[in-house]
């Protein structure tokens, strides 16, 4: 009789009497704000970081800011009020956040920053990420195979260059660890950018929005390459790659023919996936968000029982107030051909999903 009350019990709570260790809740409240739904990169990661805290005994409060700064704010301030132990903060503008961040820490919150670094204050405890650096120099490499492979006869080389958005410390990290790969070739005279537009300043896509790339990339086309062809373009996002894609196609390039530019990207989103399969793509970079979501889970447990979590990095990311304790996680560069053995080996995507 009490076996049978217990199993009522535990199938009315939806959880496990063999697996589940603990209840959803019994270890408090964790907040996780994540910048925008309009990358599906963030909707996953926040799905699985829902899964991994409730896995261990935290109920979640997730919300999206729609990239936009205030709302973001609101909805940080309001988990705050909630009474939330814990906030994973995936930053829209990384240096807003000082005041609420300050508050929060007052009442004993502790803050983690998760993929994008949060700047300027000294409220942030933990920084969970991808080694930024290497996925620029992944990007910049993928270019050159690609342009050593599709244009061996053509040097120098046209490249024109794309960066992430001005606000996310990330874009920085991106173009410059790109950069450590493509300046001693543009120093050395095999590439060159006929736009001459170069610099995150100059070349810095707010918002990580496709359609500001692709009217940027409209107007490198149309001011600089009337009487020659673009080999190469350095994209640091994949649905900046596919705004990029949609101008280059709009002025006649046909990605069934053999001189299509090669184009990198980033978070294998499922649309880039197939356009990498059609040819229009050539690279992306791969980061497991399901293991970002419980490499921070664990981290966040660590610290509220009061130990030190794991981390692999103390001297990085300075964030102009402090240097900030990170564990950052390994990107992997994926072509056409590590379609099937990388996204789908590792269950990220079904075949049926990159078929359909
Ligand atoms: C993330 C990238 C993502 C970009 C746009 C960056 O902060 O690290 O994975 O492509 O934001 O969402």
């Amino acid at each position: 009789m009490k076996r049978i009350a217990t199993l009522v019990a535990s199938i009315a709570l939806g959880v496990s009497m063999f697996a589940a260790p603990s209840f959803a809740g019994d270890k408090g409240l964790v907040g996780i704000a994540m910048p925008t739904k309009s990358s599906t990169r963030w909707i996953s990661d926040g799905e699985s970081m829902v899964k991994s805290f409730q896995e261990l005994g935290y109920d979640t409060d997730l919300q999206f800011g729609e990239d936009d700064i205030p709302n973001q704010l609101a909805q940080i301030e309001n988990m705050v009020t909630k009474g939330a132990k814990v906030l994973v903060i995936g930053a829209i503008d990384g240096t807003t956040l000082s005041d609420i961040l300050a508050q929060a820490h007052e009442q004993g919150v502790k803050v983690f920053a998760y993929d994008r670094l949060i700047r300027n204050s000294p409220n942030v405890d933990y920084y969970a990420t991808f080694d930024n650096f290497k996925v620029g120099v992944l990007q910049a490499e993928s270019l050159v195979k690609g342009l050593k492979e599709r244009f061996p006869d053509t040097k120098p080389w046209n490249v024109e260059l794309f960066g992430g958005s001005p606000d996310d410390n990330n874009a920085f990290f991106f173009y410059d660890g790109a950069m450590s790969v493509l300046q001693p070739m543009i120093d050395s005279g095999d590439i060159v950018i006929p736009s001459g537009q170069m610099g995150m300043d100059v070349v810095g896509t707010l918002r990580w929005d496709g359609a500001v790339a692709q009217a940027r990339m409209d107007n490198l086309l149309s001011a600089n390459y009337t009487d020659k062809k673009v080999n190469a373009v350095l994209s640091p996002y994949d649905g900046l790659s596919r705004g990029i894609i949609s101008s280059l196609k709009g002025v006649g390039y046909d990605p069934a023919g053999k001189d299509f530019p090669i184009v990198s990207g980033q978070d294998a989103e499922l649309a880039s996936v197939k356009g990498m399969i059609a040819g229009e793509q050539y690279s992306t970079v791969f980061k497991d968000t399901r293991e970002l979501a419980a490499t921070t889970a664990k981290m966040v447990d660590a610290v509220m029982q009061g130990k030190e979590p794991e981390v692999n990095d103390t001297k990085t990311y300075d964030n102009g107030a402090k240097v900030v304790p990170s564990n950052l996680l390994t990107p992997y560069v994926v072509y056409k051909d590590d379609i099937t053995k990388v996204l789908v080996g590792s269950g990220y995507y079904t075949q049926d999903q990159i078929d359909n």
